[in-house]
C-alpha cells in the first residue's frame, strides 16, 4: 500500500545554527516536525538505512492521503527492511512521542540547574512515571561512553566534595566536608575548558590519583588544596602540582593569584544547588547519571541553546544496547 517517494537521496540544505533554535518549539509540539527534526540531526540531510547503511532509501507514504506513513517509517531498497529514526537510540523501545523527547532534550540540556520530572510531566501531559523514564534515558545519553576520551590539559584544578543524604543527627549525614557519610564526588576541571567529574568510592590518594591519570594529560599542571590524598601528585604530571593551603585559610596563593581551585568549587556549587533544589534527593546509585547531566551542561556552556540541544540529541545515538547492558548490570 505504499508507493516510492521521490525523496530518495535528496540532500537538505545545511541548517544555520541559529535556525535550529527556531525549530525546537515546533518540534516539541508537533509530532511530524519532531520526527523530521530528529531525522535531520541524525542523518544531516543524507538519510541512510540503519540496517545496511545504504543511501538508497525512501520515506513510506500512506496511499490514501499521500502523507507520511503514520509510524514515520522508512524503507531500504537494498535490504528491503523498514525502520524509523528511533532505531538504535535511547528512545527506540518506547511509545512516547518524539516531540516529548525533543522537549526533554531541550529542557535538560539548557536549564542550568536541571529540570524536575514534575515539570516535564506537566508540560508534556504525560504520567510522572513516563517523565522519570524519559529523563533517566536522556541522562544516560548525556553520559560519556569513552568515544571521546580527550584528556584535560594545561591548568587543571582538582577538588572533591560530598553530595546527598538527609542531614539527620547521628547518621553521619549532618556533617559536611571530609569525614561525612555523603557520597564523594571528585572534579577535575581545565581552566576555561571541560570538566570531568567522577562519583568515587572513597577519597584515598590511590582513588583520586587513578581518576587524575584517567582524565588528565600528563603534561598538565595540577592545582589542588592541601588535602593529604594529593601528596605525590607532582610525580604523575610533568607540569607540576601547586597547592593552596585551605587548612590555613588561604584560598588564593599570595603573589600567584592564578593558583586557586575556585573553578572546581563553583562547579560544585551549581551541582549542589541543582541536586538539592530541583531533584531534592538523589540516591547513590543514580548520582553518576546526574553528575553526567551537570557535566554536559558545563562542557557545552559556550554553545547556544540550539547547539546544546542538538549535541544532546546526537549523544543519544548508538546508546540503545549500552542502556540495556547497564540496566541489566544494575538489576
Ligand atoms: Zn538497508
Amino acid at each position: 500500500m505504499y508507493y516510492i517517494s521521490t525523496m530518495k537521496n535528496r540532500t537538505q540544505p545545511h541548517l544555520e545554527k541559529s535556525a535550529i533554535i527556531g525549530q525546537i518549539p515546533l518540534a516539541c509540539s508537533n509530532e511530524l516536525a519532531a520526527v523530521e527534526f530528529m531525522e535531520q540531526q541524525r542523518w544531516n540531510g543524507c538519510p541512510c538505512c540503519v540496517h545496511c547503511e545504504s543511501k538508497n532509501v525512501y520515506k513510506m507514504v500512506d496511499a490514501k492521503t499521500g502523507q507520511r506513513n503514520k509510524r514515520f517509517l522508512w524503507r531500504c531498497h537494498d535490504c528491503k527492511e523498514q525502520y524509523t529514526v528511533r532505531i538504535g537510540s535511547v528512545y527506540e523501545e518506547t511509545r512516547l512521542p518524539l516531540r516529548h523527547w525533543c522537549y526533554g532534550f531541550w529542557r535538560m540540556s539548557t536549564s542550568k540547574k536541571g529540570v524536575s520530572a514534575l515539570e516535564i510531566k506537566r508540560h508534556c501531559q504525560i504520567s510522572y512515571k513516563s517523565a522519570l523514564f524519559l529523563m533517566h534515558r536522556i541522562r544516560f545519553a548525556l553520559t560519556p561512553d569513552g568515544r571521546s576520551p580527550k584528556k584535560l590539559q594545561f591548568i587543571v584544578e582538582a577538588d572533591e566534595t560530598y553530595v546527598g543524604g538527609k542531614p539527620r543527627p547521628g547518621t553521619g549525614f549532618h556533617k559536611s566536608g571530609r569525614g561525612t557519610k555523603k557520597t564523594p564526588v571528585f572534579a577535575m576541571v581545565e581552566r576555561g575548558g571541560d570538566i570531568r567529574r567522577r562519583v568515587v568510592a572513597d577519597v584515598s590518594g590511590r582513588t583520586l590519583k587513578a581518576a587524575l591519570r584517567e582524565c588528565v594529560d600528563r603534561e598538565a599542571k595540577i592545582i589542588t588544596d592541601d588535602f593529604a590524598a594529593y601528596r605525590g601528585v607532582d610525580r604523575l604530571f610533568r607540569g607540576r602540582h601547586d597547592v593552596v593551603c585551605h587548612s590555613r585559610g588561604e584560598y588564593v596563593l599570595r603573589g600567584n593569584n592564578h593558583i586557586h581551585t575556585n573553578t572546581a568549587e563553583s562547579s560544585f556549587a551549581i551541582l549542589k544547588r541543582g541536586i538539592t533544589g530541583i531533584y531534592h534527593a538523589v540516591s547513590k546509585k543514580h548520582l553518576p547519571r546526574y553528575v553526567s547531566e551537570f557535566d554536559f551542561r558545563w562542557n557545552t556552556r559556550k554553545m547556544n541553546d540550539g547547539e546544546r540541544t542538538v549535541a544532546a540529541i546526537r549523544s543519544a545515538e548508538g546508546k540503545r544496547l549500552m542502556y540495556r547492558e547497564s540496566t541489566q548490570k544494575a538489576a
